[in-house]
């Protein structure tokens, strides 16, 4: 079978892209191996009607609203490799199986590099953390010693 898309990388981007496909008729796999930027916090805020949510429960819901469109398939499994052919994308997996695919989108996500300074890493989505518009509301008393 050859696919009208293959998404990579089932976030937040990947699924969204996926619905679309999946409503706009596309035989679409989205492949995702569920290493999303944000594992380390245990909410997600600024989304409106979604504002606090665990990361993986955001995931949970879309995954549902996915399984809708029959020609939407999940496949929970890394992506090796890309390579294109005649026009075509073979999608190499981590399984070793191989899909072709006529059109690919990457939603991979971004890679937290973080600076060089002792425990950053452990306290990261804790009470260290890189974007105000997430995080900032939270941590606004501990901040400037004010409620506003
Ligand atoms: C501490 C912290 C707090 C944050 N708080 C917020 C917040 O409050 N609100 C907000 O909007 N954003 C927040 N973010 C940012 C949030 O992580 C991004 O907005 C969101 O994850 C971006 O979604 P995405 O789909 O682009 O990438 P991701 O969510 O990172 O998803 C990428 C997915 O692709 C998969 N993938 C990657 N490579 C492959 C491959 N080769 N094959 C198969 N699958 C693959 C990964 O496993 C992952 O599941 C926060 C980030 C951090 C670090």
């Amino acid at each position: 079978m050859i696919l009208d898309c293959a998404v990579i990388g089932g976030g937040p981007a990947g699924l969204n892209a996926a619905l679309v496909l999946g409503r706009s008729r596309r035989k679409t796999i989205l492949f995702d191996d569920n290493k999303p930027r944000n594992a380390v916090t245990s909410e997600s805020h600024g989304f409106i009607t979604r504002d606090g949510i665990h990361p993986q429960e955001f995931k949970r819901i879309a995954q549902g609203e996915l399984s809708k469109y029959p020609n939407v398939r999940l496949e929970r499994q890394r992506v090796h490799r890309i390579n294109k052919e005649n026009n075509l994308f073979q999608v190499e997996t981590e399984n070793a199986e191989v899909y072709s695919a006529k059109k690919i989108i990457i939603a991979t996500g971004f890679k937290e590099i973080l600076p060089d300074i002792p425990k950053a890493k452990e306290f990261y989505g804790q009470s260290l953390f890189g974007c105000p518009y997430c995080d900032g509301w939270e941590l606004k008393r501990s901040a400037a010693g004010s409620d506003r």
